[in-house]
């Protein structure tokens, strides 16, 4: 409600550009009115979070995530096209509810202001490398927070552990001991609980093959997180290029109807 004059007055008082700001704001937070930090309103570059797929990248059950056969060729036929035959949980990709509920939401139907959000990176690369067991803690959550205040809402927070960098030694990434066991970090399902109870978060990254570390036997962070309607990011590249507060993060899934996630390119907007 605006009394007489007041547009005017208003229109007088901020200059052109704040205008064009807050409307920028307003836009970003849209779906998140009382988002504690404004989303950034201009980018100076982009930060590719995405590491390449491939048939040797490392995935959870040992098998190749993606199988290319060409079925066309340039020479014989005019043109060059493969077909895949593609996990949908391996190299970097996206979990979506329906991949830990019955009824859950399934890739195409994420929302895509859910899939365009502020990211916090919470950096645990110092503790991931004495224990590669390392699991993600409400007080590491809480250390950001007092950093760089409340996480805003609509936000996806993100795991740094510094495994990225192990990406291309398929043993060191996967942690197998000779048990079976694998060994790499996570996050804590203490800790996602937290997020669902005290904050509105819409997403969860991770630098490693899973939400839950590697030693988890009930997948407990995914059973939490996915059913209420958040979606997952894992095997996410680059966390090390990207501030810990203040970028945009864009997530571009497939919309692929019924899919259970599937492979993401990520675009950090710093
Ligand atoms: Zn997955």
């Amino acid at each position: 409600m605006c009394v007489p004059g007041c547009q005017e007055a208003i229109h007088h008082a901020l200059s052109r550009r704040r205008v064009f700001a807050a409307a920028a704001t307003f836009a970003a937070t849209a779906v998140a009115p009382s988002s504690a930090i404004a989303a950034p309103r201009s980018f100076k570059r982009v930060v590719d979070l995405t590491h390449i797929m491939s048939a040797d990248f490392p995935t959870f059950d040992g098998t190749p995530g993606i199988d290319m056969q060409k079925a066309k060729d340039l020479k014989k036929d005019g043109y060059n096209l493969y077909q895949w035959r593609l996990n949908e949980h391996s190299g970097t990709h996206l979990d979506a509810p329906i991949h830990f509920s019955e009824a859950g939401m399934t890739a195409e139907q994420i929302p895509a202001e859910t899939l365009v959000v502020p990211l916090a990176v919470v950096n645990v690369a110092d503790k991931a490398a004495k224990d590669p067991d390392y699991q993600l803690s409400r007080s590491d959550l809480a250390a950001w927070e007092h950093q760089h205040g409340r996480l805003p809402d609509n936000c996806c927070v993100a795991m740094h552990s510094g495994w990225a960098r192990n990406a291309s030694d398929q043993a060191k990434y996967v942690g197998r001991d000779a048990n079976g066991v694998m060994h790499f970090p996570g996050i804590a399902p203490d800790a996602a609980a937290w997020l669902i109870k005290e904050r509105k978060v819409a997403g969860l990254a991770v630098d490693t093959l899973s939400l839950d570390h590697g030693a988890s036997k009930d997948f407990k962070t995914h059973v939490l997180w996915l059913p209420g309607g958040r979606w997952g990011l894992e095997n996410v590249a680059g966390l090390d290029r990207v501030p810990a507060a203040g970028t945009m993060l864009v997530v571009g899934l497939a919309k692929v109807k019924g899919a259970t996630g599937g492979p993401a390119r990520l675009f950090a907007l710093v």
